[in-house]
């Protein structure tokens, strides 16, 4: 991969800045709940990959525990939402909020997950997979 397609991102406030290296396992339109209510959006668009290729460039975020080993990054500078941290299938990964790409047209969506919650009044993308709860592993892969 060169440099150049290397997805970065950041806070509103830049205080907070991220490299997220390597191309993402998925990016998925997240209907749940909880990035409902964390974002204040119908919908979001999560950038996941393996908790290694998350790397914070400037202030790490803050965190705090959205349900039992799960972690919400955010900044405690301008209060941007920025990351989940968690498992996934048993293993470590990560996402970030595809709106705090520096280039949002560098990703994809590929999946809507959680659909089950998804709003009425909101149709996007209706082509793509659509998985009630959370996508099966390696589906998509
Ligand atoms: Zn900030
Ligand atoms: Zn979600």
């Amino acid at each position: 991969m060169n440099t150049e397609s290397v997805l970065t991102g950041g806070c509103f406030c830049r205080r907070v800045t991220f490299r997220f290296n390597g191309k993402p396992g998925k990016v998925a339109f997240c209907h749940c709940e909880t990035c409902r209510s964390i974002t204040g959006a119908p919908v979001t668009v999560a950038v996941m990959g393996s908790s290694e290729q998350l790397e914070f460039t400037a202030t790490e975020p803050k965190y705090f525990e959205s349900s039992n080993g799960v972690k919400r990054g955010f900044c405690d500078g301008c209060g941007t939402p920025i990351c989940w941290v968690g498992q996934w299938h048993g293993n470590g990964h990560a996402f970030v909020y595809a709106g705090t790409l520096d280039n949002i047209e560098m990703i994809t969506p590929d999946r809507h997950a959680f659909h089950r919650t998804s709003v009425s009044w909101l149709a996007v993308n209706t082509d793509l997979p659509v998985f009630p709860e959370t996508s099966p592993e390696g589906a998509l892969e």
